[in-house]
């Protein structure tokens, strides 16, 4: 099992196959995907050997990321590829949904568990202006055929003070009839979004605060379950999380190793860098790719530098898949 020095274990891979994206969220891409170089993404065969090499060494979850992953045409074979990993147990992956009705199946079918979604508003107005696409119903359908299919299905929305946090009331309307895990995630700052964060950026305890007034319940998770804390009620079919990345002991948690479409190993979402592995990925050792995992997981640190401001290499989420 990949461990750290301070006893934290990684049995989490959040693995991203692209950088592009065809939305424009305000806090993440506000003016859309610059292609500014070719981009040689991690292919088929490379996924495979980086699958098999985690796994071995305890990885049993893999979360496909992007950019957006459903942008790539051979994501049933990607996500494929990691539900026949012996040992990999799940296969979820982030989406912004766009793709969802007509791909759903599909996905499924190849071997994908979990899936999350991010809605930002329920408000078909508001949700177009933060993603710069008028998509929400659209999504709400894709999301209705996955719950059918029978797979977990989580919602992720950022809270942004002149956006949506007023909408905690039309989101726990929704939760009372839908059977899924809507989780409000805090604003970050990025390299790129600093002026967004600092007009925008609001703490979840207030929500927080709120949710258990009204009765709802804290769900005691699993030690390995990451960070978001999670609630329910008795009167909704639906869960509640907050992820709140400032709050303390946040990264005491933390259970997940980060890989770039373009193949480096980031060690933390906001880390100084991403470290170059693709040379040990590519040429199929997978002995040499897990020793040099190992000795780079000795310089994770015990937490982000957020609180200081300080966003590493990070230029927005894009780039590593959240
Ligand atoms: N395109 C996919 C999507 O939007 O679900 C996957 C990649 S996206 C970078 C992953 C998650 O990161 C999304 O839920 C998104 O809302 C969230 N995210 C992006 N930028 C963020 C930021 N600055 N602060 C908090 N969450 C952010
Ligand atoms: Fe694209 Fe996801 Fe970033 Fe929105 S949050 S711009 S959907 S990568």
């Amino acid at each position: 099992m990949l461990q750290d020095k301070f006893g934290r274990r990684f049995h989490y891979l959040r693995l991203s196959i692209t950088d592009v994206c065809n939305f424009s969220c305000e806090y993440c891409l506000p003016d859309g995907y610059q292609c500014d170089t070719d981009r040689d993404f991690l292919s088929l065969e490379e996924i495979t050997h980086i699958a098999s090499a985690f796994a071995q060494l305890g990885t049993s979850k893999i979360r496909i990321t992007g950019g957006e992953p459903s942008l790539r045409k051979d994501l049933p074979q990607v996500i494929q590829a990691c539900a026949n990993t012996q040992g990999i147990k799940h296969v979820a992956m982030t989406t912004n949904g766009y793709k969802l009705p007509d791909h759903i199946d599909s996905w499924v079918e190849a071997g994908l568990t979990s899936m999350n979604i991010s809605i930002d508003s329920l408000d078909p107005r508001m949700f177009a202006s933060i993603t710069g696409h008028d998509k929400l119903d659209v999504i709400l359908r894709g999301i209705d055929r996955a719950i059918e299919l029978g797979i977990t299905v989580k919602v992720n929305a950022v809270l942004m003070r002149h956006f949506n946090q007023g909408e905690l009331k039309t989101f726990l309307n929704w939760l009372k009839t839908t059977p899924l895990t809507l989780r409000f995630i805090e604003l970050m700052q990025t390299g790129d979004n600093q002026l967004f964060f600092d007009k925008n950026h609001t703490s979840g305890q207030p929500i927080k605060d709120q949710l258990i007034a009204d009765g709802w319940q804290q769900i005691v998770r699993d030690k390995t379950a990451g960070p978001a804390q999670e609630f329910s009620h008795p009167d909704y079919q639906g869960r509640i999380g907050l992820i709140m990345p400032y709050s303390k002991d946040f990264c005491a948690t933390c259970n997940r190793l980060r890989i770039s479409a373009l193949g480096k190993l980031h060690l933390c979402l906001f880390s100084d860098q991403g470290l170059d592995i693709r040379q040990f990925i590519a040429d199929g050792d997978t002995q040499r790719l897990q020793d040099e995992l190992s000795t780079l997981l000795g310089d994770k640190k015990s937490t982000h530098f957020l609180h200081d401001g300080y966003t590493g290499a990070t230029k927005h989420l894009a780039m590593l898949g959240g």
